[in-house]
């Protein structure tokens, strides 16, 4: 099967295939759209489904989301926290507080926002009219004419193109077809991550801060998402060798709560 991109938006009369539909991917899709070129996204996923957990949206960034027409999604599902609070990982005692929401805004021009990775890619997905985003095409190798791309897809849909942008994500396919096998560095930390209903942790009356906890060899990051229905968590541990890199491997609770034992009860809880 052959695509021939549709005119849309394009005015440039240059093409371009995005490669992965994840918030690179999209942004850079929009992005390539208002500048005026025809640009496709091709996703592997058959859909854009409710995929990760808290991320935290810096005005950097929420400038270019802005930018693209996105600010009134990101004021709706986003959470502006207070400040940066660094505690203490047994007695929680304050180690650092950096104000953020209206020190940054005054600074920098845009919010900072703690979010739902879903909200933010459904946003992008929004934003990009339907027809230039292609689900269920994974990318499978190219062919470089020079001038000129070909993506291939396992589905058997073959685009031609005059640039490829790889947004396919750690294991990405476009840069080992590009620059060859690479292994990935382990740095040494592995993270439990959740999201927790919020009125489960009525009893410990959060602020709305980002809470990073200190102790050794360890931290632990706490923040609400999704208009402050979720608690996002991330628990890093140290470690010195894991042997998958994935944003979906099962782990257990006992297992988490084993790794900060000793740690203050609202950390704990
Ligand atoms: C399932 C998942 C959950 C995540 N959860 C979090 C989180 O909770 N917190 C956080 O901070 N970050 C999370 N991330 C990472 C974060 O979203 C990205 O690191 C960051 O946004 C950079 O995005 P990206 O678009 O470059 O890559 P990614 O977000 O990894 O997106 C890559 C996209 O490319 C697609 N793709 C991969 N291979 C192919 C192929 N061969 N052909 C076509 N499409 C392909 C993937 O399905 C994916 O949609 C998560 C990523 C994933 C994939």
């Amino acid at each position: 099967m052959e695509l021939t991109p549709s005119a849309g938006m394009a005015r440039s009369g240059i093409s371009v295939a995005v490669i992965g539909g994840g918030i690179g991917g999209l942004a850079a899709a929009l992005s390539l759209l208002r500048a005026g070129v025809d640009v496709h996204v091709y996703e592997r996923a058959r859909a854009l489904s409710e995929v990760g957990a808290g991320i935290q949206v810096s005005a950097n960034c929420s400038r270019i989301l802005h930018r693209l027409e996105l600010a009134e999604a990101l004021a709706r599902m986003g959470v502006k926290p207070l400040a940066w609070h660094q505690r203490r990982w047994d007695d929680g005692r304050t180690l650092l507080r950096t104000p953020l929401a209206e020190a940054v805004e005054s600074a920098f021009g845009f919010p900072h926002y703690q979010m739902h990775r879903a909200d933010v890619l459904e946003a992008l997905a929004r934003a990009l009219p339907a027809e230039r985003l292609h689900v269920g095409h994974r990318f499978t190798e190219l062919v470089d004419h020079g001038a000129r791309v070909d993506a291939v897809f396992e589905n058997g849909t073959r685009v031609s193109v005059d640039a490829l942008v790889g947004a396919d994500g750690i294991h990405s396919t476009v840069r080992h077809a590009v620059f060859g096998p690479e292994r990935p560095h382990f740095t040494g930390c592995v993270a439990y991550r959740g999201l927790v209903p919020a009125e489960r942790l009525a009893d410990l009356d959060l602020e709305v801060t980002s809470q990073i906890w200190l102790g050794p060899g360890k931290h632990f990051v706490h923040y609400f998402v999704q208009s402050r229905r979720l608690v996002n968590f991330v628990a890093v541990i140290e470690q010195d060798a894991w042997t998958r890199e994935s944003w979906t491997d099962r782990g257990e609770v006992a297992d988490a709560l084993a790794a900060f034992a000793g740690w203050h009860p609202q950390v704990r809880e």
